[in-house]
């Protein structure tokens, strides 16, 4: 286990002693002499939690916890406050101001680290449940438990770090049948190594004559890149304080020297194994997502989506930003299209429409199957008269060539009408916004069909 450490004080000696204590067990440390460093240093480095002087002269330690509690993406970080003063008022401010703990100086170490420890660990674990609730409440969506097809563990690959030559030819012995092996003598260009390639796992060894092995291993579980990789220790059978520091960081497996063949084998098939598993889980995770914010049949995107895309930006331009358009558009006499052809060719018809609409817009417009035979389509930055001339051009889009559907349909001929509306003001909702464009579409419809109608 182990973290990036913001060490936050205007003294350039306590930034030194804490940094040190912290380097030694491990831990990736930054640093910020000021308060306004720190708000920088935690926007920039992301760190994993602070440790805050609380006097410090152009803003204190309380007034800096303040702001990072008062800020949506800063909040969640551990706030540990340093501080020489340690009367019961004092504390209560920090705490009031939103600090998680306190230390008094001079700090003693066994403190310091289980403070860090346990707070990174809550942090963690924090994000990845709020991760996933913010997004599952979102899309009111149910875990989904596939089970774990067997999958091909052959394409992985496995960087060694080992700069004894004869260890480094039993790694690869022992692998480079099932696996492709990429052995790496120096412990900086493995890091650099790492960072570049997908690796499933990673072998470092702890008797590394010209690298800290278990720095090396900190450093994996800190970059970004390579916080998910798999990691595989060598160590000396009677090591044990490497060992425990090795588990500490977030080792996922060790292997004591001299090495089995059969038991590298085993315990990298184990871990790889493991690496594909969460990998796979990973990805399920966002496939699910998308596919609940995606309609299947068109490709483009749901109602659940768009609404839940649209109040922010009705939301912005409502604040003075630039003005959103939305469209309503929505195909003349469907029904008959399925009377007369069938329901699969009316679908077929559908997913034509989707893509003429998709082709007809820009980038940052949102395209939306919102319901049976209707769209949506939303424009940022668009005010009415350009909001218009897109919605002429995507109607005749679609009504200006038939759609060839299979080969015993020949052609299908539509019109489509539709409805558009502008955000108007600082009250203006997402609601209110796609009402005023239904009721311009409506208004197209009784107009006869096949025509734009702008609302207001
Ligand atoms: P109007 O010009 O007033 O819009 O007439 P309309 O026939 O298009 O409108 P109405 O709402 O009466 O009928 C819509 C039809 O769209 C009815 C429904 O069966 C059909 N429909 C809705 N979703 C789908 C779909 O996914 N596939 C197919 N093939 N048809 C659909
Ligand atoms: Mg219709
Ligand atoms: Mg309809």
């Amino acid at each position: 286990m182990t973290a990036r450490v913001l060490i936050v004080d205007d003294l350039e000696l306590n930034v030194k002693v804490l940094a040190a204590k912290l380097t030694a067990e491990y831990f990736d440390v930054i640093t910020a002499m000021s308060g306004t460093a720190a708000l920088e240093a935690i926007e920039r480095e992301n760190p994993d939690i602070v440790l805050l002087d609380v006097m410090m002269p152009d803003m204190d330690g309380v007034e800096v916890c303040r702001r990072i509690r008062a800020d949506s993406k800063m909040m969640h970080l551990p706030v540990v406050m340093v501080t020489a003063l340690s009367e019961p008022a004092d504390r209560v401010r920090g705490l009031d101001a939103g600090a998680d703990d306190f230390l008094t100086k001079p700090v003693d170490d066994a403190a310091l680290l289980a403070r860090v420890r346990t707070l990174v660990r809550l942090k963690s674990m924090m994000d990845e449940l709020r991760l996933r609730e913010e997004t599952s409440s979102k899309l009111g969506l149910e875990a989904n438990d596939e089970p774990l097809r067997d999958r091909d563990l052959s394409g992985a690959l496995i960087l060694a770090v080992e700069d004894d030559p004869t260890d480094a030819a039993v790694i690869t012995d022992a692998l480079s049948s099932a696996y492709t092996v990429v052995v790496e003598a120096d412990g900086e260009r493995a890091l650099t190594v790492a960072r570049e390639r997908p690796f499933d796992l990673v072998i470092v060894s702890l008797l590394h004559a010209q690298a800290d092995g278990l720095r090396v291993c900190s450093k994996l579980r800190a970059l970004e890149e390579t916080r998910h990789h798999s990691l595989l220790a060598l160590l000396r059978e009677d090591d044990t304080e490497s060992l425990i520091k090795a588990l500490e960081i977030g080792v996922n497996d060790y292997i004591v020297k001299p090495i089995d063949e059969n038991e590298l084998f085993a315990r990298t098939r184990t871990q790889i194994r493991r690496k594909l598993y969460q990998d796979r889980l990973r990805d399920n995770y966002r496939e699910r997502i998308a596919m609940a914010v995606t309609d299947p049949l068109t490709g483009l995107h749901n109602r659940r989506y768009l609404l839940s895309h649209l109040a922010n930006l009705v939301a912005r331009a409502g604040k003075g930003g630039k003005p959103v358009a939305v469209a309503m558009i929505d195909i003349d006499h469907f029904k008959a299209v399925n009377d007369s052809w069938g329901h699969l060719v009316g679908d077929a018809v559908l997913a034509e429409c989707g893509a003429r609409i998709k082709l007809g817009i820009r980038g940052v417009d949102l395209a939306v199957r919102y319901g049976g035979e209707e769209f949506v389509v939303v424009m940022p930055d668009t005010g009415s008269d350009d909001a218009n001339l897109v919605a002429e051009r995507l109607t005749r889009s679609i009504s200006g060539s038939s759609i060839a559907v299979s080969h015993d349909v020949k052609k299908v001929e539509i019109t489509v009408s539709a409805g558009v509306a502008v955000v108007n003001g600082a009250d203006d909702n997402a609601e209110a916004l796609l009402q005023r464009a239904d009721d311009a579409l409506y208004s197209a419809k009784r107009g006869g069909r096949n025509r734009v109608v702008m609302a207001g």
